[in-house]
């Protein structure tokens, strides 16, 4: 494990270079625009120019101080796509120049019970970009080498950004909701999108559940392949096999569960959820199973990435400069886009 914070190394050859970040220094207070030291790879590490940083969930929950441990100060960010400008000690497979993206995970301890299963996403020892090691509001970060995914130069920098975790985490998301053809979705932000493109090109029906009255995202849905939207307070036409919780609202729990067939499951893909409230045991009986994905495997990424182009998967963004994160974060909070917001260094 090679967890950092904010280390204040000099530049490469002893040249004083400043990189800018949005720097969140107090859980629940807005970034703030830093100038910093520039920072050397360290073994194993590269150093990543950012040319585009998606604006996820999950930093919001990491500004709100929801997730455990926080760290402050850190550079949140998770949806990094840049090109690698320095490269560490050691590191082999990928070049100066290389367009790469870096995830959630970006290390493992490689030992323990977990690691050793091939279940790295759960690993006991983990280090998480932009929540336990500086991330991608900046303009450059450092990364595990082995944690990197190259991305080849089809497609824009800022059309990339949300592949890398709404994207990452919709697709396992999509996995572990198993083989059923008629799946809801939840909550229909970055991660929803991608996955509704993801589940039609798979033959599958989408049933796209939004916030009771937001006729606008209901439209997207339909847009973007769903076969029916509604609020997440209606019940879809049909029994659903499977359904997949994006939104952060632990009541959506139960209305999933009324939703879904004998058997079926109910996917909590979140990182971060309000609390459950109590519901009647029928609702669980008939074999019905609830289940939390948590992070992400390489192998993951490695899947879902050599598939998007097959798949036409179209992302949405609306691009923010890299000093309004905070505007792209209260915009996300208020539901003011749709699709995945990115900032742009
Ligand atoms: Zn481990
Ligand atoms: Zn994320």
């Amino acid at each position: 494990m090679s967890g950092i914070g904010l280390v204040q190394p000099t530049g490469p050859s002893g040249k004083f270079r400043a990189m800018h970040a949005m720097v969140l220094n107090r859980l629940r207070t807005p970034l703030e625009w830093t100038e910093l030291p520039d920072r050397r790879p360290g073994p194993g590490q590269i150093r990543v120019k950012i040319t585009a940083c998606g604006v996820c969930r999950t930093d919001l929950h990491v500004v709100d101080g929801e997730l455990p441990d926080p760290q402050v100060p850190i550079i949140p960010g998770h949806e990094i796509v840049g090109r690698i400008d320095a490269l560490g000690d050691g590191v082999t497979g990928l070049e100066i120049g290389q367009r790469v993206g870096i995830p959630w995970l970006g290390d493992t301890c490689g030992s323990c019970p977990y690691c050793r299963m091939q279940r790295e996403n759960l690993c006991d020892h983990p280090v998480f970009t932009g929540y336990t090691r500086d991330g991608g509001f900046a303009t450059a970060a450092i990364a595990d080498a082995r944690f990197a995914f190259p991305l080849g130069e089809a497609g824009s920098d800022a059309s990339l950004a949300p592949l890398l975790c709404a994207g990452l985490i919709g697709w396992r998301s999509l996995a572990i909701a198993g083989e059923g053809k008629l799946l809801g979705l939840y909550g229909f932000g970055a991660a929803a999108h991608i996955v509704a493109q993801a589940a039609c090109w798979q033959n599958r029906s989408v049933f796209a559940f939004t916030q009771p009255g937001d006729v606008t995202t209901q439209i997207f849905a339909r847009s973007l392949g769903a076969v029916w939207a509604g609020g997440s307070d209606e019940m879809p036409p049909e029994k659903l096999d499977a359904a997949i919780i994006f939104a952060p609202a632990g009541a959506l729990v139960p209305r999933a569960l009324k939703a879904v067939r004998k058997g079926g499951r109910v996917v909590c893909a979140g990182i971060h959820m309000s609390d459950i409230p109590g519901f009647p045991y029928a609702l669980l009986w008939e074999e019905r199973q609830i289940q939390s994905v948590a992070n992400l495997t390489r192998q993951d990424g490695l899947d879902f990435l050599r598939q998007v182009p097959a798949m036409g998967i179209v992302t949405h963004t609306t691009a923010y400069p890299l000093e309004k994160a905070n505007r792209a974060l209260g915009d996300l909070r208020a539901g003011r886009f749709n699709g995945a917001a990115v900032l742009i260094p």
